[in-house]
């Protein structure tokens, strides 16, 4: 028995195609195959981790000099990363007018390397950091390289300099969310790349998207909780293998007809 409505991606290319346009929401897994590991799975994060320990504002209030040095071994790399085929195939089918937005967990500045244009970042974007006091803004080569020590402190104000990144227990950019929302209850279909689930509010917006009527196509390496409980078409496998077989089939049936 099929138990996740296990697709395949010629009928999701014309289910795209006959919905007209896209909202996207991605998580780490659609940057897996950039090098970048993600939370959850077994080469995680937290599998090396506590997150309770690393990435919650009340750990780095309480041991900034711990929380930097994890922030300066993860989120270091993120600046050299390179897009991979998942994020090269949303950017185009964005260019074709199908992808209306790209709603991302990520704070990996990836779908604006590979030129998306409309990205709503719900946690931040590790490229950037403020300070907690002022807001000045500075960034993570300012923290990196230690120009203003370590951990930061901000000249003007001596509070921290931190990366504008969202950390558990604090809110999310209110901006953010509310497009969002409002984007996942305007979608006719929504495709969910990459996340596990787990992490709200993010994790609510394909059940939004699927009560105003959108059609929920997910892809994943494996099942989530999203698969069990709202998705309509669950392509299984790898983001970038998936997203560029899936992209072809709608360009050339966009050529064709
Ligand atoms: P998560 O780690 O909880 O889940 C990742 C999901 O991606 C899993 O379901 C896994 O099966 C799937 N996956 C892994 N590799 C895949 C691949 N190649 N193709 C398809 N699916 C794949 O991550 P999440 O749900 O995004 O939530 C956790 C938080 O992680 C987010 O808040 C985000 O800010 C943060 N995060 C971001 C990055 C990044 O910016 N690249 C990296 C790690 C964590």
């Amino acid at each position: 028995m099929n138990l996740f409505n296990l697709s395949d991606t010629t009928e999701v290319a014309k289910k795209i195609l006959q919905r007209g346009e896209m909202v996207v929401l991605t998580g780490a897994g659609v940057s897996t195959e950039s090098g970048i590991p993600d939370f959850r799975s077994p080469d995680g994060i937290w599998n090396k981790y506590d997150f309770t320990e690393f990435a919650t504002i009340d750990a780095l209030l309480r041991n900034p000099v711990k929380v930097f040095g994890f922030f300066k071994e993860f989120l270091g790399p993120l600046k050299s990363a390179a897009p991979n085929k998942a994020h090269k195939a949303l950017a185009r089918l964005e260019e074709v007018g199908l992808v209306k937005a790209v709603i991302t967990q990520n704070i990996d500045n990836l779908h604006q390397k590979a030129g998306s244009k409309n990205v709503i970042e719900l946690h931040g974007n590790a490229l950037n950091a403020r300070c907690m006091g002022c807001h000045k803004p500075y960034t993570l080569d300012d923290i990196e390289n230690e120009r203003y020590g370590f951990p930061p402190v901000c000249p003007d104000c001596k509070k921290l300099i931190k990366p504008d990144v969202v950390l558990f227990g604090e809110r999310l950019p209110d901006a953010a969310i509310k497009t969002a929302c409002q984007l996942s209850m305007d979608s006719k279909l929504m495709l969910v790349i990459g996340t596990s689930g787990t992490v709200a509010p993010a994790s609510g917006l394909p059940h939004l998207a699927k009560k105003a009527g959108a059609d929920i196509v997910e892809i994943n390496v494996e099942p989530t909780i999203i698969t069990k409980t709202t998705t309509d078409f669950f392509l299984q496998g790898k983001a970038g293998e998936i997203m560029s077989e899936l992209c072809e089939k709608i360009l050339n049936e966009i050529s064709v007809g």
